[in-house]
């Protein structure tokens, strides 16, 4: 079951950078509190809980992850209760979203890097307690990506191919992380036959190989057997995930000042700045802006150098 949480068809505004028309999907405007692309696999994702009858929504992410957020706001709206495995990691503690997290509450577990290795395990664990207490727990994998999730970015390219001819632009970029987002969009590509590129900016070290066959897996379950055109673009990751570059940090000024759009810290600004770098002789492009605002609050003193 889908269901409609999300403030939709988000608009595609025409921009122009270095003399190059990029088009933008403005999903960093899919909602407020709960805005970015995590909305939209939630649609599914929370739909499915629901349909199961949970109480209890489970998930993780890194301290700072918008997933966590979006999940915590929007499972709350709908009556589940929250618990969230966050990453004790680099940026700061006490500011966006996870200052959002402890303002809306939940049982927030901080986890070292470590144990999040085994999250998966550990939150299967804490779904097996819960159960034993009477309660119905639904365990949200990280990023929301598989293949539920990863529909709600089949249905933004159908969105989006309402709103305008994709097949005019040399191809989609969007950043890449759990890779759901990219699977779902490649997904609603081929399932219109359209003939664009869609390119993923890796955000993270994870080998190249891990991402690919994690895409090629949701595409396998969304009933897509060619999986050819996955293109995942590197050398944009920097020293890691999370962890800007003074780069990115100066795309984040170049584009806010130019356009009034604002990219985050951890994943747009690469994904722009990979765009821009390799986008070659490319003259029209789509950017999903895929959200992530209130990471720009936990990286202060990163901006502070360039403001
Ligand atoms: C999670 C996230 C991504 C990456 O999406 P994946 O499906 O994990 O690859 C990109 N941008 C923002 C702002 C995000 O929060």
């Amino acid at each position: 079951m889908k269901l409609s949480l999300a403030r939709k068809p988000t608009p595609v505004e025409k921009h122009m950078f270095k003399g190059k028309e990029i088009w933008i999907k403005r999903d960093d405007m899919t909602d407020f509190i709960a805005s970015g692309n995590k909305i939209r696999k939630l649609e599914y994702l929370l739909g499915d809980a629901l349909e199961k009858k949970s109480d209890v929504v489970i998930t993780c992410g890194a301290l700072q992850s918008n997933h966590a957020r979006a999940t915590n706001y929007l499972s709350k709206r709908l009556g589940m209760d929250v618990v969230l495995y966050l990453k004790d990691w680099y940026p700061g503690k006490d500011s966006g979203n996870f200052l959002l997290n402890k303002l809306m509450g939940a049982e927030i577990n901080i986890i070292t890097p470590e144990e999040y290795e085994k999250v998966d395990e550990i939150m299967k664990e804490k779904a097996r307690e819960l159960e034993k207490e009477g309660k119905r727990a639904y365990v949200i994998p990280e990023g929301g990506s598989n293949y539920i999730g990863s529909k709600g970015y089949e249905d933004a390219i159908f969105e989006m191919s309402r709103q305008v001819d994709l097949e005019d632009f040399d191809a989609i970029y969007v950043a890449t992380s759990s890779a759901g987002t990219y699977a779902g969009i490649l997904s609603g590509v081929k399932k219109l036959n359209l003939k664009i590129e869609v390119r993923g900016v890796v955000v993270h070290k994870k080998p190249t190989e891990v991402v690919r066959e994690k895409i090629e897996g949701i595409l396998y379950q969304l009933g897509v057997e060619d999986h050819s055109g996955i293109n995942l673009i590197r050398g944009f990751e920097g020293k890691d995930y999370a962890y800007p570059s003074e780069e990115d940090l100066k795309v984040i000024k170049y584009v806010a000042s130019e356009s009034g759009v604002f990219l985050d810290p951890v994943y747009t600004a690469k994904a722009f700045r990979g765009m821009l770098e390799t986008m070659g002789d490319q003259e029209r492009v789509v950017f999903i802006h895929t959200g992530g605002t209130f990471g720009l609050f936990a990286q202060i003193e990163a901006l502070e150098g360039i403001i």
